[in-house]
């Protein structure tokens, strides 16, 4: 039986499979236009049942050991593994993927929830820590403690792979959870439904609810029986789940928006320079969070860096994931794809001197397939220079002086990544520690490994993913004072 028969068109709540008894949504594959298949809309009602099968485990989940939480995680990770060539077929027909991006999706997740599996066991020898301090007669110790059933709320970009960076830490502190995919993209992230099934957890641990963000998403954000929202997707969802988090005051982790800079000094290789400005922003056909859109480039090397950028703007070859050669695919929806053609068609109203791409690629009858656009001399004032278009476009603009490019690449609202690419050491660590990035890189490709981590500063979000800080986003600090 395939991943896909085993979890279409279901919710997973209390350990059952169960339909949705709200409207019907069709899942559309973005290479085709076509339905691949569908889910009925979970209700408010279905939401609460969820929350209330997440606050029923709670207390057996917590109790365990991390050590026999970790157990659970492996045989989860071990299940997505034997289901992994399905789950990639469907990665790639529901987000149009290419296949080795479908596949790290799926691949990074399991090493996520691995590598959390393993903060779990670590998790029991930090219990009972005795604090330093020299009161007489007083001695305190602190315990970590699992914050109650947490619920997620998901974006299309990423599935499961986004879902791992919440799941992966919620499980290990001892968290019970409630999933909502994205509707977009339901069906790779029910599947963590399957695999709780097939790993034998608790009914009630991993819930998972499908529906549409102003029904399951909204009742899943204001329902009181949650202790913490866990979202990632926009940043004006992120301020409506904020407000509707606030009238019991949850805990809240937001990863939002970003409009990230790369930031390319005189003394660069201008081959790697290019080849990570392009990369940066056409990996997931420019749908990234950290997308570097705003490339700063150093003005004597302007234009031989746009033309090398041309060249390898040229060279993508779009096409419907698995087609031979091809390197990008369509755009993951019908409102993305609406969404950056017409910052392309602002961008014709507003006169940019666009050197390659421009709008959708003629040469495709169906599907939301967009040309590789940049670009140059954008004045600061655009709307592509400064809003997150989330399509491969890339905006260029020349800098003359160091401090000029750390100004024009923080003068955002948002602040997830940055790219610098400079042969000299000592000018990356003095722009990195100067830029409002949550995480910086210096002539490398965007990793996000789970070990470090992954957050934003200002409008990017609240609150850090991945390592240490993503396994305490689920974790309270509780402090025993008695007398010694
Ligand atoms: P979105 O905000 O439209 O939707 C995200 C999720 O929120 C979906 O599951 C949706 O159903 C739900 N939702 C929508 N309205 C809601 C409401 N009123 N109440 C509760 N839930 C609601 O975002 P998207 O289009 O799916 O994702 C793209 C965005 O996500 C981009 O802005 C991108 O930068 C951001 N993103 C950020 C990161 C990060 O790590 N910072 C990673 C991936 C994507």
């Amino acid at each position: 039986m395939s991943a896909r028969d085993v979890i279409i068109e279901k919710n997973y709540i209390n350990g059952e499979w169960t339909v949705g008894n709200g409207e019907k949504i069709a899942v559309i594959n973005p290479s085709t236009e076509q339905p691949i298949g569908h889910f009925h809309e979970t209700s408010a009602d279905d939401v609460d049942r969820a929350v209330s099968a997440a606050n029923a485990a709670f207390a057996g989940w917590s109790a365990l050991t991390g050590a026999q939480r970790a157990t659970y995680m492996r045989k989860i990770t071990a299940a997505i593994r034997a289901h992994l060539d399905d789950l990639i077929v469907m990665q790639m027909a529901n987000c149009g993927k290419p296949r080795a991006e479908a596949e790290a999706d799926i691949v990074g997740s399991v090493d996520c929830i691995d590598y959390f599996a393993t903060r779990a066991e670590e998790l029991d020898a930090r219990q009972q820590m005795p604090v330093d301090y020299d009161i007489p007669g007083y001695r305190s110790t602190t315990r970590m403690e699992p914050m109650g059933p947490v619920g997620f709320i998901l974006p299309w970009n990423f599935p499961m792979k986004i879902c791992s960076w919440k799941l992966g830490p919620a499980l290990a502190a001892g968290c019970t959870v409630v999933i909502k995919p994205s509707e977009i993209t339901p069906f790779t992230d029910t599947f963590w439904g399957k695999a709780a099934e097939l790993a034998a957890l608790p009914p009630g641990v991993l819930n998972v609810v499908n529906g549409r963000g102003a029904i399951t998403g909204a009742a899943l954000s204001s329902h009181p029986g949650l202790r913490k929202i866990s979202f990632t997707g926009s940043t004006r969802t992120g301020k409506t789940i904020m407000k509707a988090a606030a009238d019991d005051v949850k805990n809240i982790g937001l990863e939002l928006g970003g409009k990230s800079p790369i930031l390319v000094f005189e003394d660069a290789d201008l081959d790697l320079a290019a080849r990570l400005a392009a990369e940066g922003v056409f990996y997931n056909s420019g749908q990234c969070c950290n997308a570097t859109g705003r490339l700063l480039v150093h003005e004597s090397i302007k234009e031989t860096l746009a033309t090398k950028i041309e060249e390898l703007c040229k060279a993508v070859v779009l096409g419907v994931p698995d087609a031979p050669n091809m390197t990008m695919g369509p755009l993951a929806s019908k409102p993305q794809y609406d969404k950056v053609t017409g910052y392309q068609d602002i961008a014709r109203q507003e006169g940019l001197n666009c050197r390659t791409g421009g709008g959708r690629a003629a040469q495709f009858n169906t599907g939301y397939f967009v040309e590789p656009t940049l670009y140059t001399d954008v004045p600061k004032s655009s709307r592509l220079w400064n809003e997150e278009i989330f399509g491969p476009v890339l905006c260029l603009r020349s800098f003359s002086s160091e401090a000029e490019a750390i100004t024009e690449g923080n003068d955002t609202e948002y602040g997830l990544a940055a790219t610098i690419v400079t042969e000299d050491e000592t000018r990356a660590e003095r722009v990195a520690a100067q830029l409002d990035a949550g995480h910086v890189y210096t002539n490398v490709s965007v990793a996000i490994p789970p070990e470090t981590s992954w957050g934003g500063f200002k409008q990017s979000g609240i609150g850090r993913e991945l390592g240490p800080w993503g396994l305490a986003g689920f974790l309270e600090v509780k402090t025993v004072t008695s007398r010694s």
